[in-house]
């Protein structure tokens, strides 16, 4: 069979329960509760399209292989993930800031991080060309000890552990475009050279007092974190931009054996979470992008974890281009949003803000 991209996808994903709420706030206090931001119904569609397009026969579907503890424990602590347990088996609780545990979510979560590592053996063992795991819960804000952000356990971070340890990887870097920080990865690699994380992001969106252009890691990893605040509004102008200017010259010059990307499709214009524009062809020239640098470094190894994305009717678009971009092959899938849409221009404080990066990273590299 010819090598394609892998989608890791499992039913179970989408019966981690987050409950009622009013997008991220818990239900209760004063307004009428409906259906929490981080339910299952916009990875869902995703699966949905891919079926009713049948452009999943044209990708490899992988099963999931639940992470084992000694795995998690890689990233998380041992206390807790056996609190992520107890809660799970007790109905449901609070596991940090917005991290909802529900019944059985400790065995959902234990195989969302197993299908970031199902990517990373589908790619290193070279099954595919490269893959993407749809799984929920998310992960990229997961710190060691808590919970954040809707994310129990960091599935990219415990990932790219896992490649370094079971395949001696020397140089990985994790781009994540999620519109908010990727604060949980970012406290995995702190002090590790090994690791380059990249995230590009909304400015002062979440968490609070993360994401700062101003930190650029720690001990032996400072100068293998940037951090990349752009305005809302920026748009798929400002993102290439971003990616030309900084994202390119950088991972040229740390030149990685595996490329990882924390893709949240909330960067897109219609996200309840987030302010920017995105539109689905940005989120494939992205991917486009990315992947072109994947098979520039390192044979084409790329792998991709789904972390936020919370508009129901555009994530599915926007994810189903990815896939493309992947797999260099053809949906037939026509964005039905595009219609009438004129991409942003490039703004002053787009431009800015990258100069900002470059001032600072400037320091670690050749920008
Ligand atoms: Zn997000």
């Amino acid at each position: 069979m010819e090598k394609s991209t892998g989608v890791i996808w499992d039913e179970s994903y989408f019966w981690h329960q987050t409950g009622n709420g009013a997008l991220n706030i818990d239900s209760g206090g004063w307004i009428q509760a409906d259906t929490h931001a981080e339910n299952p119904e916009t990875k869902r569609r995703v699966k949905n399209l891919l079926d009713r397009s049948k452009f999943m026969k044209e990708l490899q579907q992988i099963e999931p292989r639940e992470a084992l503890p000694e795995e998690v424990e890689m990233n998380h602590g041992r206390d807790y993930i056996k609190k992520i347990k107890r809660l799970s088996d007790s109905g449901g609780g609070d596991a940090g800031e917005h991290a909802i545990v529900g019944p059985d979510s400790y065995e959902i979560a234990l195989l969302s991080a197993g299908g970031a590592i199902t990517a990373i053996d589908a790619v290193m063992q070279e099954k595919v060309n490269n893959a993407y795991a749809l799984t929920r819960p998310p992960g990229h804000h997961a710190e060691q000890d808590e919970g954040m952000g809707f994310c129990l356990f960091n599935n990219i971070a415990i990932a790219a552990k896992y490649a370094k340890e079971k395949y001696g990887l020397k140089r990985i870097v994790i781009i994540d475009w999620d519109v908010h920080h990727g604060n949980g990865t970012e406290s995995a690699f702190r002090n590790d050279p090994d690791v380059l994380f990249i995230s590009v992001h909304q400015e002062n969106i979440f968490p609070k007092r993360r994401g700062q252009m101003s930190y650029t890691g720690e001990g032996d990893g400072e100068g293998f974190n940037v951090n990349i605040e752009l305005p809302a509004g920026t748009g798929n102008e400002g993102y290439f931009y971003t990616f030309d200017q900084v994202i390119e010259p950088i991972i040229d010059q740390f030149e990685p054996e595996l490329i990882m990307v924390s893709a949240g499709q909330d960067p897109s214009r219609f996200d309840p979470l987030g302010r920017m524009l995105m539109t689905s062809d940005g989120f494939y020239q992205l991917a486009m992008k990315v992947k072109a640098l994947a098979e520039k470094h390192c044979e084409g190894r790329l792998v991709a974890c789904h972390e936020g994305g919370y508009s129901t009717a555009y994530v599915p678009f926007c994810t189903i281009r990815i896939l493309e971009a992947l797999s260099g092959k053809q949906s037939g899938v026509d964005d039905p949003f595009d219609q009438g849409y004129h991409e942003g221009p490039l703004y002053q404080n787009q431009i800015d803000a990258v100069e900002k990066v470059k001032e600072i990273q400037g320091k670690y590299w050749r920008l």
